[in-house]
């Protein structure tokens, strides 16, 4: 998706997306109202008051229900407003080793020849070829490791992943974390959901055929319950390629550059690839922040600078 602006129109295709996203904020909402509806006021709600074992199920789903939407929105809202990272004006990557000022110099100079022909898509990464600097004609500045230029948001963005319409947002190294939350916790209350109106879109047909039952009840639980089932599904996929993602390091458009690679160079490992995402402190793996000494310590949820397996083994 983040090269989604390369085509003819390209302007009219990505004011495009910009306005489908504020339909799809529109959308989120509507999909969680029209569940909360069907599971608690029409399913569970009722139920916690008739006692006995119904009532104790009843309270474990409205209270899983409520958590896992606390969750789902605060790390919706956190990708939807969290800046996933820009690139500094006249940005320069740190001197490393035989990495000299002067080296740098020749291969800038290099790069912005071939970068003026072949757009910002003339990385050298994951070749295991020397590292040159990057360049981006449209922002007329360098461009850090794994950063790309999205023509939505109209800059570079760093370590992006993809320009993400739901969230109507770019989903970079500064808010990956809290997009994959996000499609986690979403996929557990939609698998939540569908088990819990599943008894109920049962008796859905009961009901219908002896006209039993509001109307409008049972058009929302019949709505929701295939709404639900449909987002699991297709969110299903979703969580297994980025969890492979995660544990390899790389992002969905470098999937394309890894193929290429005899060795990626950012793997460093399964543990240590989470880490670059999520932190290494474990208490905040679950939510969407991250604490002081993560910040700190782990260069790449900063998005200019990130470890490569050669500089764990030195
Ligand atoms: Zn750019
Ligand atoms: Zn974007």
């Amino acid at each position: 998706m983040g090269d989604c602006c390369r085509d003819a129109q390209p302007f009219r295709l990505c004011s495009g997306l910009r306005f489908l996203g504020y339909i799809m904020i529109l959308l989120v909402f509507a999909i969680v109202a029209v569940s909360y509806y069907a599971v608690i006021v029409v399913a569970w709600g009722p139920q916690l008051l008739h006692g006995g074992l119904l009532s104790i199920l009843a309270f474990v789903i409205v209270l899983l229900f409520h958590l896992l939407l606390v969750l789902l929105l605060w790390s919706y809202f956190m990708v939807v407003f969290h800046d996933p990272g820009a690139v500094p004006v006249g940005w320069q990557p740190a001197s490393k080793g035989t990495y000299s000022a002067l080296e740098n110099s020749v291969i800038l100079a290099d790069h912005i020849a071939i970068d003026t022909r072949e757009s910002e898509f003339s990385s050298t990464e994951g070749s295991g070829r020397r590292p040159s600097i990057r360049y981006c004609s449209h922002c007329q500045n360098n461009k850090p490791p794994r950063s790309h230029h999205c023509s939505v948001c109209q800059r570079c963005v760093l370590k992006m992943d993809h320009h993400c319409v739901w969230v109507v947002n770019c989903v970079g190294a500064r808010n990956y974390k809290f997009f994959l939350l996000f499609l986690f916790y979403t996929f557990l209350e939609t698998v939540l959901d569908s088990l819990a109106l599943l008894p109920h879109f049962i008796k859905f047909f009961g009901d219908a055929r002896n006209h039993s039952g509001s109307p409008g009840n049972l058009a929302v639980t019949f709505l929701s319950f295939v709404l639900n089932v449909a987002f699991a599904l297709s969110l299903l996929c979703f969580v297994v390629m980025h969890t492979s993602l995660v544990l390899s390091n790389t992002t969905t458009i470098e999937v394309y550059e890894k193929k290429k690679a005899v060795e990626w160079k950012y793997d460093l490992g399964k543990r240590k690839n989470f880490e670059q995402v999520f932190g290494s402190n474990k208490l905040f793996w679950f939510f969407p922040l991250f604490s002081k000494n993560d910040l700190h310590d782990v260069p790449a949820l900063h998005g200019l600078d990130f470890p490569t397996h050669s500089d764990i083994e030195v």
